[in-house]
């Protein structure tokens, strides 16, 4: 009897002191839930402690844009960036020396005329009453030929003309000669670059007309390839090198040949024109001898 009462025991009370292996699992994971769930709310408290208020960067923020706007107001008075035009846009010498020195900015990563968001407006302003740009660029299409930054020089310094290969038609000639009669620039760089695809293009086409419009770049660099000697066995990229530069001397030979009003200046000292040629990899623009004052001949360069 008492056997069978412990066992009638047995039935009813197993199923509830001893759990079935089912519900332990269950319990078990509700326990890893919550130890998950615990878990996960301390991290994010040890995230929110480890952030800063919102409000305290901000004002390091502030407090770091004033320094770096007074800094940066510094540097520029100190390279004389603010003020009334200088010596580049006296002469043809002083134009070019302030390229170059630009030039070295961007390449040194010390672009200084170009660092002054600040003072955008008060620019725009200005340049709204008009504009003497003291050097015409012309350069290639290619997006990496933003000249401004090249040569470290803001809105209304540099007057641009750009086209693919460096090699102006006649509206880039009646565009130069807008700048160097009426806006007073003291030079024109015309500045080819390394690996043009321009160049590369009428380089590898040989004698077969390009496709589409592009045949007008073979018709813009007549004789160029019979200009450049090319041993065999030198390797193309040599070869396109020697051809991107000859490009620059002769598109530079262009402008003054086919305009009176290039070479008249010229012929007075107020104007230079010279090639150039730009590195993509170092930012580096190679200066080439300036053209003499009087027009040459489109054979004298090689
Ligand atoms: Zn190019």
């Amino acid at each position: 009897m008492k056997l069978a009462l412990t066992l009638l025991a047995m039935l009813f009370i197993a199923p509830v002191a001893i759990p079935s292996e089912r519900e332990e699992t269950k319990s078990s994971r509700r326990e890893e839930a919550t130890a998950i769930r615990a878990k996960t709310a301390k991290e994010g408290e040890k995230k929110k402690t480890a952030r800063p208020p919102a409000p305290d960067l901000s004002a390091r923020i502030k407090v770091l844009e004033q320094e770096n706007l007074r800094l940066r107001q510094e540097v520029a008075k100190a390279s004389g960036v603010f003020g009334a035009a200088g010596s580049e846009a006296a002469s043809p010498a002083g134009a070019l020396a302030e390229l170059e020195a630009g030039n070295n900015r961007f390449v040194s990563g010390t672009r200084t005329r170009t660092q002054m968001g600040y003072n955008d407006a008060a620019l725009r302003a200005k340049l709204a009453q008009g504009q003497a740009p003291f050097a015409v660029i012309v350069t290639c299409s290619d997006s990496r030929l933003g000249d401004n930054f090249i040569f470290d020089q803001e809105l209304g310094r540099l007057f641009t003309v750009r086209e693919a290969g460096n090699s102006p038609d006649i509206q880039s000639l009646a565009s130069i000669e807008y700048a160097v009669e009426h806006l007073g620039s003291k030079v024109v760089v015309v500045m080819g670059h390394e690996s043009c695809g321009a160049v590369k293009a009428v380089m590898e086409s040989g004698p077969t007309p390009l496709p589409g419009n592009l045949w007008s770049l073979q018709a813009a660099m007549p004789g160029l390839l019979e200009s450049v000697h090319h041993p065999s066995g030198e390797p193309a990229a040599a070869y396109l090198s020697h051809l991107v530069e000859a490009n620059a001397r002769r598109q530079a030979n262009a402008v003054l040949t086919r305009s009176g009003i290039v070479q008249h200046l010229c012929a007075a000292g107020k104007l230079a024109v010279v090639p150039a040629v730009y590195d993509l990899a170092s930012g580096k623009v190679k200066f080439l001898p300036a053209l003499p004052k009087e027009a040459p001949s489109l054979e004298a360069h090689h």
